[in-house]
């Protein structure tokens, strides 16, 4: 093996870039694609209802409602949960943005509880210090694809008359205490983004059992309009009418992206057998390396292993986040950061948020990277991988036989 690291001239182990994630398309998905192209029906028509069906069958949940994307989806969900002006939500700070977006978009507040340093998910402990009389919901993530203690914090959210959102866009196909993620929280949304456990391009879905939440779910992702005789409440003027009840927007998913999705979905145990694998090798590989900390999955849940993300021990390293995470995009392996604490981006502080308030996140934030993990992944990209953060790791480490010893 080449012992030079590539960021001071040597040759990097791969010769072509290794992404931290992409979709895997194959022609059948193609055809589905196409077949719809040649159809009566561009948007919104028979295929989003079939995907919708095939979705909720999967999850083993009651409605699937499509939207353009899963930022779309989780602002249908927080006005639909009632959220409005002065409501706070909890959320996690270790997320997407859009986790927390989604609240500001109703006018609400998020408030930023801390994470578990071992799961990287919410604390309940954290979540119960910040509960306050005008908690109205708690947004979960389960972050990386591991379910959060979603038990424990559906007590809280039960004792406190709080609705629980869960933020499910690592977490397709994971399952809680043998409870699949999507039938656990009042809603559950899922990303279908191409980094995500199955594409539609762009695209999102929101799970529950509530019908209720179901009908205005429908109506705001088409302008708070609907057609249902059922559902009006003034005088019908004849078949052409239609009411708007409320403000919804154009959130609607299209049906090339429904029928894309509805062939992915067929994929998806797959997909996360092929995810699972490539962890195993990864866990073997990196277990005894002590400047390294994989990933720690707690015994009752199933993860569905969106990001591999592993943490510096920096005590044993002679050098800190950036340098690593360089040397390893130099030695052509993608890696990534999930995430930059929300709470600390330059909006966030401009709101008021301050710096300092989630010690762990910050914390965490400052030793972590995603390594490269998608179902398409060769075995010999996984060994690439693994090659270039032994490399990497064994010139930067202060333990014996590293290349830099103290
Ligand atoms: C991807 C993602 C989203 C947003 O989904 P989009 O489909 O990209 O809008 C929200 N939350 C988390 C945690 C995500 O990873």
């Amino acid at each position: 093996m080449e012992k030079k690291l590539a960021i001071l001239g040597g040759n990097p182990v791969r010769g072509t870039y290794l992404p931290y994630g992409r979709q895997w398309i194959d022609d059948d998905d193609i055809q589905a694609v196409v077949k719809v192209l040649k159809s009566d029906f561009l948007t919104t028509g028979p295929e989003v209802g079939k995907f919708e069906q095939d979705f909720a069958d999967y999850i083993g949940s009651r409605y699937a409602v499509a939207f353009a994307n899963g930022t779309a989806a989780l602002h249908a969900a927080c006005f639909v949960a009632g959220i409005s002006q002065d409501d706070e939500v909890i959320t996690s700070p270790l997320t997407f943005v859009a986790s927390a977006n989604c609240v500001l978009y109703v006018g609400g507040k998020p408030v930023f509880a801390d994470i578990d340093p071992i799961t990287y998910n919410l604390d309940p402990q954290s979540i119960k210090e910040k509960l306050t009389q005008k908690t109205k919901a708690i947004i979960v993530v389960d972050y990386a694809g591991q379910p959060a203690q979603l038990d424990i914090i559906h007590q809280i959210a039960k004792e406190n008359q709080l609705i629980v959102i869960e933020d499910a866009a690592h977490a397709l196909g994971a399952s809680f205490k043998n409870k699949k993620v999507g039938t656990i929280s009042d809603m559950t949304m899922f990303s279908l983004h191409p980094v995500k456990h199955i594409t539609t391009g762009e695209g999102g879905m929101i799970t529950t059992d509530n019908q209720e939440y179901y009908q205005k779910l429908i109506q705001f992702r088409t302008h708070g309009i609907t057609k249902n005789p059922k559902e009006l409440t003034a005088t019908n003027h004849g078949p052409w009418y239609y009411e708007m009840q409320m403000l919804g927007y154009n959130y609607r998913m299209t049906d090339i992206q429904a029928a894309l999705g509805r062939s992915q979905l067929h994929k998806l145990a797959k997909f996360i057998e092929r995810r699972k694998q490539i962890v195993e090798i990864y866990n073997q590989a990196f277990a005894k390396m002590e400047e390294v900390i994989c990933p720690q999955i707690l015994p009752n849940v199933d993860s569905s292993w969106h990001l591999y993300v592993i943490r510096l021990n920096t005590s044993h390293l002679t050098a800190e986040r950036k340098a690593i995470f360089k040397a390893l995009q130099k030695e052509n392996i993608g890696v990534n950061v999930h995430y930059i604490p929300v709470h600390t981006q330059p909006f966030y502080q401009s709101l008021g948020y301050q710096s300092g308030s989630c010690p762990d996140a910050e914390n965490v934030y400052q030793e972590i990277i995603t390594l490269p993990l998608y179902p398409q992944m060769s075995d010999k990209d996984a060994q690439d991988v693994i090659t270039a953060v032994k490399k990497v790791i064994q010139y930067y480490s202060n333990k014996k036989g590293g290349k830099r010893a103290q």
